[in-house]
């Protein structure tokens, strides 16, 4: 049933609902409200429900639970699925798989499965054939997802950034990243090990509302639990002070990437907005739970951020934050015209254990599919990548 035309979906618009008729994404209270009109039955939206985000259908007709005439009456009012397309997938040789997925209106946003486990060598490092899902080839998962199509933060390391902002993503556009990879894995979140980590393109705090609602799709109907999420995010405070005050919410982590706000603000303009100091204080504001620690990302450019002085201010604001942290160290993944480079493997060996020398936790995060342009900072929607030469 339309409205002057138009499904009545677009009165979600505002909320962050995908236009056209699209229900992946909706929340159980927006479903009954956008189907109002057909006058459904609770249990009636929850199998529509169910079929969303548990099933993860993608067309309306595979709705079994419900009578034929309704998939099609509602079809006929111009609603549908709407789940993205995995438009192009580039295979590694570490296993790891970076795909393209099409968004409602035609671009693409970027999202990287990272197997671990057996077999999780294989690969051509091309295009790759078809899936076989019979043959499982890990025990478990991560899930790399992209929040917006670019970045506006501008990290000068980070080749995202050279996108610079072309949209924020819906809330279906999100959590249905989710649903495809896990379709094109024969994935199952209450049975498999599936971990999530919003650390694709764009920074999910300023997008925060549709970041949020497909995080409660997520742990909700999705079937993923919270504490097997991560946001990571560069250090917006004031996305920070509102995720403090979420019940649902991922683990947090955030890209420090610098000893001080001096060396910060050169490779990470929002330091200008917001100190270091300012983002601390503002996570300290987040009731952790039971164990839980906060993250802090770091990644290391030769010369500029890596030597032994800045890992003892790190060791430093990490003590000042009085809270549980970690320290993930990644060294910097390379791209075409960003002026960087990577320290060797020593110096990023010695930054580790000067932090663990003075009880700091760090760990070094092994780069995945960086011959497929798919390890941190390297989402750029590059189509035909390159030999790098690392
Ligand atoms: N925008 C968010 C999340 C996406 S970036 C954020 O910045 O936190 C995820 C992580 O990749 C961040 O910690 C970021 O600092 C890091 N990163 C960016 N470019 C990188 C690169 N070229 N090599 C290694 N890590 C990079
Ligand atoms: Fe954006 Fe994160 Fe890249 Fe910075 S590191 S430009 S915040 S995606």
């Amino acid at each position: 049933m339309t409205t002057g035309g138009k499904p009545r979906s677009t009165i979600l618009d505002a909320a962050g609902a995908a236009p056209g008729g699209v229900l992946v994404g909706l929340s159980n209270e927006e479903l009954s409200e956008i189907l109002v009109e057909f006058g459904l039955p609770k249990y009636r939206i929850e199998q529509l429900e169910a079929a969303l985000y548990h099933q993860k259908v993608a067309d309306l007709a595979e709705v079994t639970t419900w009578p034929k005439d309704l998939r099609e009456r509602v079809t006929a009012a111009g609603f549908r699925v709407g789940l993205p397309d995995i438009v192009e997938t580039f295979r590694s040789v570490d296993g790891t798989e970076r795909y393209l997925i099409a968004g409602s209106d035609g671009q693409t946003v970027e999202t990287v499965w990272m197997p671990e486990g057996d077999g999780g060598e294989e690969g051509d490092s091309s295009s790759a054939g078809p899936h076989d899902p019979g043959q499982k080839a890990w025990s478990r998962a991560t899930i790399c997802v992209s929040s917006q199509i670019g970045c506006a933060v501008n990290c000068q390391f980070c080749l995202t950034a050279k996108l610079g902002i072309i949209r924020n993503l819906t809330a279906g556009e999100i959590a249905g990243q989710v649903a495809a990879v896990l379709n094109r894995q024969a994935a199952e979140p209450g049975r498999d090990r599936i971990n999530l980590v919003f650390m694709g393109m764009g920074e999910p705090f300023l997008n925060y509302d549709a970041f949020m609602a497909a995080v409660r799709l997520l742990a909700g109907p999705m079937e993923i639990p919270e504490s097997r999420m991560t946001v990571s995010t560069s250090g917006i405070v004031p996305g920070i002070l509102r995720f403090a005050g979420e019940t649902v919410r991922p683990k947090l982590a955030i890209s420090l990437n610098a000893p001080n706000d001096a060396v910060r603000q050169d490779i990470m303009p929002v330091t200008r907005k917001w100190s270091i100091a300012e983002v601390i204080d503002a996570v300290r504001q987040v009731p952790l739970r039971p164990r839980e620690r906060v993250t802090f990302e770091y990644v290391l450019l030769a010369g500029i951020n890596d030597q032994l002085q800045h890992a003892d201010e790190v060791v430093k604001l990490v003590r000042r934050a009085k809270f549980p942290a970690k320290v993930n160290l990644i060294a910097w993944n390379p791209g075409p015209e960003v002026p960087f480079s990577t320290p060797s493997a020593e110096d990023v060996a010695r930054f580790q254990e000067r932090l663990r020398e003075q009880e700091v936790p760090a760990f070094l995060r092994r780069p995945r599919g960086r011959d497929i342009y798919a390890a941190c900072g390297q989402l750029k929607r590059t189509a035909k990548p390159e030999v790098l030469s690392v």
